[in-house]
């Protein structure tokens, strides 16, 4: 569903009616950072047109924001010296996204600092899968357009 941007968090940061500390903007698209960082750097990155989710985006926002994403990885990474970033969207409330507007989470990754891989998320949870079911779950994706 998407929300009226009026009521928007991140769209009141677009607007400047909310402040944010702005690492980077371009006509498309803004960074800025966390409140409340997973890893000091912790960066945000979020389209200036209101999207609840990837699936809202047009193709062209979405080309913009996966543009941004990269550019702005680079300057968290160099400016932060830093050689590994996780970089993850919560799609949707069942992903536990908590502001409805589209953000891309880039998160300073740093030797030792014990968050492990995304696939951790999902540790003693993940299925077991026959090769039959990763067929069947092949075909359903590729027909789910
Ligand atoms: P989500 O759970 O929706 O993927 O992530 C929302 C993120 O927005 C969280 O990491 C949270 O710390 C951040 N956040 C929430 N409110 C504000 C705010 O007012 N300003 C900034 N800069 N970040 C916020
Ligand atoms: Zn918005």
């Amino acid at each position: 569903m998407a929300l009226n941007p009026e009521n928007c968090l991140f769209c009141k940061i677009i607007t400047g009616d909310v402040p944010a500390m702005k690492v980077w903007e371009d006509a498309h698209n803004l960074a800025f950072l966390d409140i409340n960082p997973l890893a000091r750097g912790h960066t945000l990155v979020i389209p200036r047109t209101h999207a609840s989710t990837i699936d809202d985006l047009t193709q062209d926002e979405a080309g913009t924001l996966g543009r941004a994403v990269r550019e702005v990885t680079t300057r968290v990474e160099n400016g932060l010296n830093v050689r590994g970033t996780t970089i993850a969207v919560n799609n949707g409330r069942d992903a536990g996204q908590e502001v409805p507007h589209v953000h891309v989470h880039i998160v300073p990754r740093r030797a030792g600092d014990g968050a492990g891989p995304i696939h951790d998320l999902f540790k003693g949870n993940a299925p077991d899968v026959s090769k039959e079911e990763l067929e069947k779950t092949q075909r359903m994706i590729r027909d789910g357009q």
